[in-house]
């Protein structure tokens, strides 16, 4: 007799989905990673499942018709995911048609996933343990450590201060241990200091109290405060009842290393009793509070997208800071919308849900306002701070004056105030690298990545040309690839050049650069946000990486360098996008004593987003849009699934998007089918990418037929492979 397993692999080359079976001696239980053999390879798997069969092997293999191999080792002496996380598993690879193993990899930490060989080391110390108290020992002298071991718990052994001798004789009499115990390497250590606690304002208040009335149920509470209301602090209090109730907290945001002060917040409050999840830990780190969440040594975890997974217990609470942002939807398999996971593991905890923005997404507040979510509103900044005055400023005039600089003259007068003042400057340009693209300007050409349909950009620290898609580089060229010329000229503004230009204009002042270029090592974003803390710094100049949850409370003026380049991206989203973006940046201003101010400078003063955001008009700009988005019959009216289908062979590609589009219409014929239509990035790194778009209001009908294609095109060998987007946000 022997068992039967059902391992699932990854591939090494292919996503394959099916489980295999191999044949073990004893029982395996479901959710344990063995190692097999698999062709010549030796890989990991992950175990689904497990049947006893009283055949032997032989029996068996006569009956299948083929060969079984044992596994070759068991892994894990417990299951890596508890059964709801399994569930889940389950679940998300039917919600996002992909293969159960992506999910499963989704869900655990690099070092775990079934596919890395590498272990992580497990780091131990010694530490000792008294194990019977009431030992009459031989010596004064053993008394005396006997008694200074019963005080000191668990002390380690480095920091034992009698003789070694000592202590072995205190081992002999059987009245202490030395054990090894697992140490954390903890990545938050320097920062735990306790701060103090405010009282709740009025608001606060009432939100707090109306969750906690009815923090045993299931339910989406979505709170709309504007930026500086004090939501933190709210998430801090209602944490602070969950875990007295002695059950766990899932805090979420959408970068950890943009949002440092919402991981310091919960530090300071709640020390070691916190777990953050963050993917520019180390491995071990990563790991080790990885462990510490499953051995339930903490009660909170923060973390960014992926810490939704988190295997917490007893989840009393699940907060997604930042609701709208767009890093809550997961761009590779399996492409989930965090929102949805969070509510179905608040149905599975019975515990509410909370989204939390300054600018909540369309879905969202359509939601609270039919009353799917309770909404609750923060509509003032803490201690009555106004929120900071809006000036728009029109571009057009600033050229028919003569200025061509990047600076209006508004803008540099006020920069120039601030300086004076001693008062520090927050700058956005949504543009990172030197130069936007080169032209050539006597044939007229662009330069290209050779790879991706799109520019390159020029870096001007290592002069180099960067795509900014597959990071291809080359050396800044002298000549023009395509006829010789001379006359390379760089065109379009990134923040490397405003750091120049800042520099020129501003004399004696101090840049600081904050993008993904100079925030790449590991804690390169704390680094410098600290450097603008200590105010070493006068201006800090960023791309959208600045406008989370920054709060240092001297920045008094915010100026947005051009407001137009996320309101001119093709994609419905662009108006929402833009909204969030320079309400957020704006939020940054004037959070201290001191009033702040924001100028934006833009060619499209009169545009509804801008008359907005100047109005800090949420309400406005959500009617406006929603007007549109029913118009042109977009979410959240409809719902949307992109289908990518990418090959290397344009002809292939081209003749497969036609004919899943006619087997689309034939299957679905009462839904609206857009496309096939070239990606935003039609090529990219030497892969050619259609798309065709699904709008839907019911997915019964949708799934099967999804599916049945899917499967049908990602074959093994095929040449195309198809991607199902459920509310895609990249087109
Ligand atoms: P938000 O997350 O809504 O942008 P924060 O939670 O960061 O706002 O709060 C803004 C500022 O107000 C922070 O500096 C915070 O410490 C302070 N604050 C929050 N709640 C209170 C309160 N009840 N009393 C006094 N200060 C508060
Ligand atoms: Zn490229």
């Amino acid at each position: 007799m022997v068992y039967i397993v059902q391992v699932l692999v990854e591939h090494p080359t292919h996503a394959l989905d099916t489980a295999f079976d191999y044949l073990a001696n004893e029982e395996i239980m479901g959710g344990v990673r063995v190692a097999i053999a698999f062709g010549y390879q030796r890989i990991i798997g992950y175990v689904l499942g497990c049947e006893y069969s009283s055949m032997t092997k032989e029996e068996l293999e006569k009956i299948a018709g083929f060969k079984y191999r044992y596994i070759s080792e068991i892994i894990d002496e417990r299951p890596l995911l508890n059964q709801e996380l399994q569930e889940l598993s389950l679940t998300l690879a039917k919600l996002t048609l992909s293969p159960r193993i992506s999910c499963l990899q989704a869900m655990l930490p690099p070092q775990l996933k079934p596919s890395t060989n590498k272990s992580v080391r497990i780091k131990y110390q010694k530490v000792i343990k008294v194990i019977n108290k009431n030992i009459v020992v031989n010596t004064v002298k053993q008394q005396e450590a006997y008694q200074f071991l019963k005080e000191h718990a668990d002390i380690p052994l480095k920091d034992f201060p009698y003789s070694r001798g000592l202590l072995n004789k205190l081992i002999e009499q059987k009245a202490v241990l030395v054990v090894d115990e697992e140490i954390y390497r903890d990545p938050y250590l320097d920062n735990q200091k306790k701060e103090h606690e405010f009282p709740l304002t009025p608001d606060q208040q009432k939100i707090v109290g109306s969750i906690i009335s009815k923090i045993n149920t299931y339910h989406t509470a979505l709170i709309h405060g504007v930026t500086g209301s004090g939501k933190t602090e709210v998430y801090l209090h209602l944490s602070k009842y969950v875990i007295k109730n002695n059950k766990t907290v899932l805090m979420l945001v959408p970068e950890i290393s943009l949002t440092p002060m919402m991981v310091n917040a919960f530090k300071h409050k709640f020390g070691k009793q916190v777990a953050i999840l963050h993917s520019k830990l180390s491995s071990g780190e990563r790991y080790d509070e990885y462990r510490r969440i499953i051995n339930e040594e903490v009660k909170i975890v923060v973390g960014a997208r992926s810490a939704i997974f988190a295997p917490l217990e007893k989840i009393g609470l699940i907060i997604l800071d930042e609701e709208h942002d767009s890093s809550y939807k997961q761009e590779t398999k399996p492409r989930y919308q965090t929102t949805q996971i969070a509510r179905i593991r608040g149905k599975y905890h019975n515990c509410p849900v909370i989204l939390g923005s300054a600018t909540p997404s369309l879905e969202s507040y359509s939601r609270g306002q039919k009353g799917v979510y309770d909404l609750y509103k923060l509509p003032k900044r803490i201690n009555q701070f106004p929120l900071p005055e809006i000036e728009l400023i029109d571009m057009a005039v600033e050229i028919r004056n003569k200025n061509y600089s990047l600076f209006s003259k508004a803008m540099k007068e006020k920069i120039q105030t601030c300086l004076d003042c001693g008062e520090q400057v927050i700058l956005l340009l949504n543009k990172r690298g030197y130069a936007t693209y080169v032209r050539c300007l006597d044939c007229g050409e662009v330069i290209k990545c050779p790879h991706c349909d799109v520019t390159l950009t020029y870096h001007k620290v290592d002069h180099k040309l960067r795509c900014h898609y597959c990071e291809h580089q080359i050396e800044m060229p002298k000549i023009c690839p395509h006829c010789s010329g001379e006359q390379l000229k760089l065109v379009g503004t990134g923040t490397q050049k405003v750091e120049e230009q800042l520099e020129t204009n501003f004399k004696g002042a101090k840049v600081i650069r904050y993008d993904v270029d100079t925030t790449k090592q590991k804690d390169g974003h704390q680094k410098l946000l600290d450097q603008f803390a200590r105010k070493e710094g006068n201006i800090l100049l960023g791309t959208q990486m600045i406008a989370k949850g920054l709060d240092f409370e001297n920045v008094t003026f915010v100026g947005v360098l051009n407001a137009d380049i996320s309101l001119n991206i093709p994609d419905f989203r662009a108006n929402e996008r833009t909204f969030q973006l320079l309400e957020q940046v704006s939020g940054r201003s004037g959070r201290g004593k001191k009033e702040g101010t924001v100028m934006i400078q833009t060619y499209n003063p009169e545009h509804f987003v801008l008359q907005c955001v100047k109005n800090h008009d949420y309400l406005s700009f959500y009617q406006e849009e929603m007007r549109t988005r029913r118009l042109a019959i977009y979410p959240p009216y409809v719902h949307l699934v992109s289908i990518l289908i990418q090959g290397k062979d344009e002809t292939v590609v081209d003749q497969c998007a036609l004919q899943i589009k006619a087997y689309l219409q034939k299957q679905l014929e009462d839904m609206v089918i857009l496309g096939p239509a070239n990606s935003l990035v039609y090529r990219m790194q030497d892969i050619y990418r259609k798309r065709i778009m699904i709008k839907f209001t019911n997915s019964k009908l949708l799934y099967p037929v999804l599916e049945k294609m899917s499967d049908f095109y990602n074959k093994k060998g095929n040449k195309v492979n198809v991607v199902c987007d459920f509310n895609p946000y990249n087109q």
